[in-house]
């Protein structure tokens, strides 16, 4: 970003008031990863109820070399994502993404996509409330969608589907635990006293979602919930310190 104006395609993940009256926001975009910028004009900037969490549009920033910042020029928010904020389910799940976006870095630069499912498929869950479970549970399957395609990403899924310890000497249907120890799916020969049971089909399922949208997936909740906790201590790994968003889930 060598240039002065600069303009990228973003969400707002956070934003915090200064002390000034303007504000510290952090967006994720499409061409750069995280942005860090700062929105001046405290309460009387037409900007300043446009610039909220999880707006998405373009935005043309103004690069201060000598005082290093980037300062919000104009914004153009294109989808507001307004029904993520209608229910608490949705805001913790949401909060709680934004915050891993961040400690991420993006996921090095390319988190923009993962980010816009996910608030594209809470917006239709929220919003076409055509699932047979509630709307909790729902998100539940959502973050574990999430956090699958976020592991995926960054390369710390296992893609191999087999049992991740003795891999190509058990047949598919072999997996029947998760193993912290080797943050995936194993056997029952390769299972130790900390492993956590699985059902094969709901392993099956969360392969199944790489390939897939997001909202195509949510067809078994249950299957995909009962893998939680297998999940998250791959995202544990991943992320080394737990984020301070994970206890509102
Ligand atoms: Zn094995």
């Amino acid at each position: 970003m060598a240039e002065r104006n600069i303009t990228a395609y973003v969400t707002i993940l956070h934003t915090k008031d200064s002390p000034s009256g303007g504000k510290f926001v952090t967006c994720l975009s499409n061409e750069y990863g995280l942005i860090e910028c700062f929105l001046f004009g405290g309460s009387k900037s037409k900007y300043r109820s446009l610039v909220l969490p999880w707006h998405t549009g373009r935005i043309w920033l103004y690069k201060d070399s000598k005082h290093d910042l980037k300062k919000i020029c104009d914004f153009d928010p294109e989808c507001l994502f307004a029904a993520v904020r209608s229910c608490y389910e949705s805001i913790m799940l949401a909060n709680w993404a934004s915050e891993l976006m961040i400690k991420t870095h993006g996921l090095g630069g390319t988190g923009f996509s993962v980010m816009q499912e996910l608030l594209t498929t809470i917006e239709a869950v929220v919003t076409q409330p055509t699932f047979n479970a509630p709307v909790a549970e729902l998100m539940r399957a959502c973050k574990i969608l999430f956090g699958v395609k976020v592991l995926n990403s960054t390369g710390y899924f296992q893609k191999t589907y087999a049992c991740e310890h003795c891999t190509g000497t058990n047949t598919e249907n072999s997996v029947l635990y998760y193993s912290q120890n080797t943050m995936g799916f194993v056997c029952e020969a390769c299972s130790d006293e900390g492993s956590l049971p699985v059902q094969n089909e709901a392993v099956k399922l969360l392969f199944a979602a790489l390939e897939k949208p997001m909202y195509e997936c949510l067809t078994d909740v249950d299957a995909l919930t009962s893998l939680e906790a297998s999940v998250l201590d791959m995202l544990g790994h991943m992320l080394e310190r737990p984020l301070f968003t994970s206890a509102l889930l």
